[in-house]
């Protein structure tokens, strides 16, 4: 086995990225802002059909500024008629930096359980949340929807329950860039699409990285502009600086955002070998009893970000803890799933609704490495390390 370590998704970048660092670093552009910022924004905007980009420190950064953007809207429209403090409706399975930004606002946050076919947020639960919350009188800020492991959460089916209770609905896609689902009419769209906006993060782990980064994305012209103002700590028009309300330093750095323009570029690369690994991965463990992969919901085309199964312990022999450690043993990376939110002590307080499904995937999951510059004899040597762990 190898010696240096094997990393779950390390970052993978080569001469693009190179070539874009160093046209930021000739042309003296190491400001915060500058050219290199705009382009990546018109690149992102083209890749994904969003009309309105804004390139970001972090996906968590980008997360705030939507959920501020409807927070502001909210306090103008909706304050006097409504006493208690606004809901945020999330995922409960999913990654903290998707639903801490609610509570940076003061905002409730009310966890929904994934479904099986998808393990992405169940639309009926959500839909029973949205109608509790109405009956109690509760003003629903928004709905915040992720894109587990990359695959696509059911827009159509989440967009259509947030329309009908007239709520905004985020969706995390910092899993999933580069993935694509299809719509009722067959038509196909870039993970993110078809919400109020949508996020996605460029962090050392994510599919393509700017090391640390994020973006927001949306048709509304008026969100974004909002967001960019209180990006760059809510700024006036006018030539001193002059401020009425607060803002945040969230913006990217002209030198990273030429590291994302590379990473653009390999992008389609990267999200057809995710796939390969994980169809490697099938192929090796195929025929290993008490071994399941995360599902691809018909509606979609997964980046496959971590390759992700699931152990049944009983017909494996071994538990997920002792395969982590096997494989750690080799410096190994592999890691459980998200543990759901609703399972956080920080979030103990905050209500749930279902739960049972996450709680299952995060008992028996498993996220195996699925770093793009592994080779194919290192997916089969972790495989067989994995087999080794079990019975058969
Ligand atoms: C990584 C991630 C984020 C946060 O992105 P950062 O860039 O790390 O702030 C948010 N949501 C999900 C689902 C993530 O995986």
């Amino acid at each position: 086995m190898p010696t240096s370590r094997i990393h779950l998704s390390p970052p993978h970048v080569g001469e693009w990225e190179q070539f874009f660092v160093e046209e930021a670093f000739t042309s003296n552009y190491l400001a915060p802002l500058g050219p290199m910022v705009e382009r990546l924004e018109e690149e992102f905007s083209a890749l994904t059909g969003f009309p309105h980009c804004l390139a970001l420190n972090s996906g968590t950064a980008a997360m705030h500024l939507a959920l501020r953007h409807l927070y502001d809207q909210f306090k103008i429209t909706l304050s006097k008629k409504k006493k208690e403090r606004p809901v945020v409706v999330a995922s409960t399975l999913t990654f903290i930096g998707s639903v801490s930004p609610a509570r940076f606002l003061d905002c409730d946050l009310h966890f929904i359980d994934s479904d099986r076919e998808t393990w992405n947020m169940d639309p009926l639960l959500l839909d029973e949340e949205l109608h509790w919350c109405r009956n109690h009188g509760l003003a629903v800020l928004a709905v915040a929807a992720t894109d587990l492991y990359g695959q696509c959460c059911n827009v159509p089916a989440l967009q259509e329950i947030c329309q009908r209770h007239q709520t905004p609905l985020i969706i995390d896609s910092a899993e999933s860039l580069g993935a694509q689902y299809y719509d009722h009419h067959g038509e196909r769209h870039a993970a993110g699409r078809g919400g109020a906006c949508a996020i996605y993060s460029f962090n050392g782990n994510k599919i393509i990285t700017t090391s640390g980064g994020g973006m927001l994305a949306s048709d509304n012209r008026e969100l974004i502009e909002h967001a960019r103002k209180l990006s760059q700590q809510a700024r006036e028009a006018v030539p001193w600086y002059e401020h009425r309300e607060i803002g945040y330093n969230y913006r990217m750095s002209n030198l990273l955002a030429a590291l994302g323009r590379g990473q653009l570029r390999v992008l389609q690369q990267r999200v057809e070998r995710k796939r390969e690994i994980c169809g490697l991965y099938q192929e090796y463990l195929a025929d290993v009893p008490g071994i399941s992969f995360m599902p691809e919901a018909d509606y979609n085309q997964a980046n496959r970000w971590l390759t992700v199964i699931l152990i049944d312990p009983e017909k494996f022999g071994a538990a997920p803890l002792e395969i982590i450690e096997r494989l750690e043993q080799e410096n190994i990376e592999s890691r459980p799933l998200w543990k759901p939110m609703h399972l956080q002590p920080v979030f103990r307080h905050c209500r749930v609704r279902g739960g049972g499904v996450s709680e299952e995937l995060f008992a028996l999951g498993l996220c195996l490495p699925s770093g793009t510059a592994m080779s194919d004899s290192q997916i089969e040597d972790i495989s067989n390390l994995i087999r080794s762990c079990g019975n058969s």
